[in-house]
C-alpha cells in the first residue's frame, strides 16, 4: 500500500446511511476521507421493502435509497473500499490503525458507523434452516415465497413492514408476536391491520423443523402453554438488531448495557478523535436520525482534525 493509500484524515467505518452521510460531509469539508465497508454500501436500510418516513420521499424502497446515497458519496470524491472488513482498531500515539485484509489504514479521526446485526431467536433449527426457509430479510428472499405460506416473527416496525410486503406476494402471511400488542408505530400498525396479514398474538417460536428445507415451525401459546406445529414454506425472523460495537468496545469505547455506544451531542465518545453515529449508538434507530448523526460526526471530525493539524506539525497520519 502506498503512503497515499495508507494515511487518511478521517476514516469512516460502515457504509449505511450514517456512514455514507459522514463520508459525504467529511469529503465536502475537504478532509481526505476513506469509507470502509465490510460488505457493500447500503446498510440495514437497503433491506427494507418500503420506507415512508424519510423526508423527501413519499415512498422509496431501501435499495433505491441506498443506491442514491452511494451515488452521492462517489460524487464527493471520498474513497470507498467495499468488501473490506475492519478486523481490529488500535490507537497509537494519537493515530487510529485499522487492520483489514488489504493492509493497515491510519487516520487521525475515526467515524464509527457499523450499525447492527440481525437479532436471533436462538431456538433449535434457526441457524440450520437459515437460507433454507428461514430468512432475516424479506426484500432479499420474499420473492422466493410467491404464492406460498410464510410466518413473520416480531412485533416492531421491521416485522410490520415485512409482513405487509410479504402478504402482497404470498398466499398466506402470519405474524407471530410474543405479546398482545405491536411495538410498531401507529401508522405501521394500521397498515398491518388493514392488510391480509393474520396475527397470532402471545405466541413464541420454539423450534424450526424440516428436512432439506424448512417445513414446520413449532410455536407456543404463552397464555395457555400449549404448543402447535404450523406447516410453512418460509419464516422471516424480524426482531430488530443488536449493535456491531465489538471493535469499539475492544478499543475501550464506553457503551450502555445493550452494548450501544454512548455519545455526546456532537457524536464524540470517551476517546478523543473517535466519533460514532447511526444504529450502533444509543439512540432512536431511524434513517433520518442516522443521517443527522453522520453529518454531526463529520463536522466534529473536521473540527478535531483541523485543530490537531494547527497544534501538531505531523499533520495527518502521524
Ligand atoms: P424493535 O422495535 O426493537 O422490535 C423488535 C421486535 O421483536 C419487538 O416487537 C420484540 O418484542 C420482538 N422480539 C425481540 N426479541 C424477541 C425474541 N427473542 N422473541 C420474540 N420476539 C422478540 O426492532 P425493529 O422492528 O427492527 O425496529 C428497530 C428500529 O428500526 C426501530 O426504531 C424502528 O422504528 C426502526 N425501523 C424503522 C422502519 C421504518 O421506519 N421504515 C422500518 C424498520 C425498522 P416486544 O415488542 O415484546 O419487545
Amino acid at each position: 500500500m502506498t503512503e497515499e493509500e495508507l494515511n487518511w484524515e478521517v476514516i469512516v467505518v460502515g457504509g449505511g446511511p450514517a456512514g455514507m452521510t459522514a463520508a459525504i460531509y467529511a469529503a465536502r469539508y475537504g478532509l481526505k476521507t476513506l469509507l470502509l465497508e465490510s460488505a457493500v454500501l447500503g446498510g440495514a436500510q437497503a433491506t427494507s421493502p418500503a420506507i415512508e418516513n424519510y423526508p423527501g420521499f413519499l415512498f422509496i424502497t431501501g435499495i433505491e435509497l441506498a443506491s442514491k446515497m452511494k451515488e452521492q458519496v462517489k460524487k464527493t470524491g471520498a474513497k470507498i473500499r467495499e468488501i473490506t472488513e475492519v478486523k481490529k482498531i488500535t490507537n497509537e500515539d494519537g493515530c487510529f490503525i485499522l487492520e483489514t485484509r488489504r493492509g493497515d489504514y491510519r487516520s487521525r479521526a475515526l467515524i464509527f458507523a457499523t450499525g447492527g446485526g440481525h437479532r436471533h431467536l436462538n431456538v433449535p433449527g434457526e441457524s440450520e434452516f437459515t437460507g433454507r426457509g428461514v430468512s432475516f430479510c424479506a426484500t432479499c428472499d420474499g420473492p422466493l415465497f410467491r404464492e406460498k405460506k410464510v410466518l413473520v416473527i416480531g412485533g416492531g416496525n421491521t416485522a410490520a413492514v415485512e409482513a405487509v410486503y410479504l402478504s402482497e406476494l404470498t398466499d398466506s402471511t402470519t405474524l407471530i408476536h410474543r405479546r398482545d400488542e405491536l411495538r410498531a408505530e401507529k401508522a405501521m400498525q394500521d397498515m398491518v391491520f388493514s392488510s391480509e396479514v393474520d396475527i397470532k398474538w402471545s405466541h413464541t417460536v420454539k423450534e424450526f423443523k424440516g428436512d432439506d428445507l424448512l417445513r414446520e415451525v413449532v410455536v407456543e401459546d404463552l397464555k395457555t402453554g400449549e404448543t402447535e406445529t404450523i406447516v410453512v414454506d418460509g419464516a422471516f425472523v424480524a426482531l430488530g438488531s443488536s449493535p456491531n460495537s465489538k471493535l469499539a468496545i475492544n478499543l475501550g469505547i464506553e457503551t450502555n448495557k445493550n452494548k450501544e455506544i454512548i455519545v455526546q451531542a456532537n457524536q464524540t465518545t470517551n476517546i478523543p478523535g473517535f466519533f460514532a453515529a447511526g444504529d450502533v449508538v444509543e439512540s432512536m434507530k431511524q434513517i433520518a436520525v442516522a443521517v443527522g448523526q453522520g453529518a454531526i460526526a463529520a463536522d466534529s471530525a473536521y473540527i478535531f482534525v483541523r485543530e490537531l493539524q494547527r497544534t501538531d506539525p505531523r499533520g495527518y497520519g502521524g
